[in-house]
């Protein structure tokens, strides 16, 4: 009977999230097959506080504790779309949050590297990351101001919180070629999204319209 529950349960949630994809994702103008596909899998409601689990699919952020959001479904598809990911790919993520981001970039690209500021936060999403089997993902807490040195270069780097000006080692540890995304702007004022591609060493800034994110942080 559990079993049976469980399983119906599941399978709710497997439409639920169909409907995400086509509703809030494809109606919006996304096409990558690899963006569309890694959405339809990426279980959603096992990254989100229990209490929240039967909202997950909703086409909103939502509350995980600390003070910090996941990110709506249509702005994780988004930024994912904007780095052009690909198989092959090795990927930093600044502000891990629930994991989710890191999950939907898991599911295309070879490795993610994800930093997460707040401890709790970091510690939950590691272990949700690896009770869901996603072995090509690397969470470390800490200040993600610096990057990942030891890892870089990178072939795209996404942040998920706004800062008020775009981190220079992010800029050094990004490949050339390659694709960063992120929020720039003062908290609770318009903050704007920020693509820069590193194109023969120039530094190459287009603004891709307003965003609401929570704020980038600092250790002092
Ligand atoms: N990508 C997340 C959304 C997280 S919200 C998801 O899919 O759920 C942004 C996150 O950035 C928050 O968890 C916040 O704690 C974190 N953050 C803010 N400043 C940071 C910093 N300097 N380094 C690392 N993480 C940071």
């Amino acid at each position: 009977m559990m079993i049976l529950i469980a399983f119906f349960q599941a399978d709710a949630y497997h439409t639920e999230r169909l409907n995400m994809v086509r509703s809030q994702i494809e109606n919006r103008g996304i096409k990558n097959p690899l963006v569309l596909e890694a959405m339809r899998k990426v279980p959603r409601h096992l990254l989100v506080p229990e209490k929240q689990k039967a909202n997950a699919y909703e086409d909103r952020p939502m509350s995980i504790g600390d003070g910090q959001t996941i990110s709506q479904p249509y702005i994780v598809a988004h930024m994912t779309d904007i780095i052009k990911p690909n198989k092959g790919m090795k990927v930093l993520e600044i502000g891990t949050g629930s994991g989710y981001q890191a999950a939907v970039l898991a599911e295309i690209v070879d490795q993610v590297f994800t930093i997460e500021i707040v401890e709790n936060l970091g510690k939950k999403a590691k272990a949700d990351l690896e009770k869901l089997g996603y072995k090509n993902v690397f969470v470390k807490i800490g200040d993600g101001y610096q990057g990942w040195p030891s890892e870089a270069p990178f072939d795209a780097i996404l942040v998920t919180a706004a800062a008020e000006q775009i981190p220079q080692p992010l800029i050094d540890q990004l490949k050339e070629g390659g694709r960063m995304v992120i929020p720039v702007g003062k908290e609770g004022a318009v903050q704007e999204l920020i693509l820069i591609e590193k194109v023969k060493g120039k530094v190459k800034t287009t603004n891709l319209g307003s965003v609401r994110f929570v704020p980038f942080t600092r250790n002092d």
